[in-house]
């Protein structure tokens, strides 16, 4: 399987999910369809299935178009299917979803909203987070409480600690100006920091990122409870 990372609107990213032995693949978190077909394209690539985080526009609007040219089918949350567009395929918490050679298990992690989940592809142990958990953040609380999302986030902890993460946004600089103001002595984040930069500055993605480097690293991740992470979540809403 080779993961391609799909730059789309200002920040985000959509992943395409390709099987090398017979080009069959798959989109996850479309913003737009044009960066999407165009690498398709590109790629005579036979695009199968669009796999939906949560119903956030920015992570489901290349949905119809998709669809309409390739007759793929949509997948999501069974708890959302009132508001992703275009959904086929409804899945439930810890639903493993398969086909042909693709196998990911679902887990519901609601706070950024109700119905957010994530998608392991176990066998490769890669994880798609959306917006639940970021590199060096996560994602604001619109829909949940504090506790749902810290219990989203010490679901995502408990997988094994090489899982690769693959999140909604490039927002990482600006995380690690935030998690450095507050942990101000990790020589582990002043490390990555520096690799961070220079991604960047060579216009390349710092995702992915590992479980391993996040729990290092990421002040959110290391809250010990719910309320100092509800403090922190506050403090970065100002931030
Ligand atoms: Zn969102
Ligand atoms: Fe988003």
């Amino acid at each position: 399987m080779k993961i391609e990372i799909i730059k789309c609107l200002q920040d985000n990213y959509a992943y395409i999910i390709i099987d090398e032995t017979n080009g069959l693949s798959i989109v996850i978190d479309p913003s737009e369809s044009k960066p999407i077909i165009d690498y398709v394209e590109k790629n005579k690539l036979n695009l199968k299935f669009i796999l939906n985080t949560h119903h956030h526009f920015d992570h489901v609007g290349g949905n119809k178009e998709l669809k309409k040219k390739y007759n793929l089918q949509v997948i999501g949350f069974e708890g959302d299917k009132n508001r992703i567009p275009e959904i086929d395929i409804t899945l439930i918490d810890k639903e493993i979803w398969r086909n042909k050679n693709f196998e990911a298990k679902i887990y519901h992690i609601p706070g950024h909203t109700s119905g957010h989940i994530c998608y392991h592809f176990f066998k490769q142990n890669i994880l798609f987070t959306g917006d639940t958990l970021f590199s060096l953040g996560c994602g604001r609380i619109f829909e949940g409480t504090y506790k749902e999302m810290f219990s989203s986030l010490q679901l995502i902890k408990s997988l094994p600690l090489d899982t690769k993460i693959y999140c909604g946004h490039e927002y990482t600089l600006k995380n690690s100006d935030f998690c450095i103001n507050y942990d101000k002595e990790n020589s582990t984040l002043k490390d990555k920091i520096k690799l961070i930069k220079n991604k960047l500055d060579n216009n390349l993605p710092t995702i992915p990122t590992t479980i391993k480097e996040e729990l290092e690293c990421n002040i959110f991740l290391r809250a010990k409870d719910v309320k100092s992470f509800s403090k922190l979540r506050d403090l970065k809403d100002k931030f």
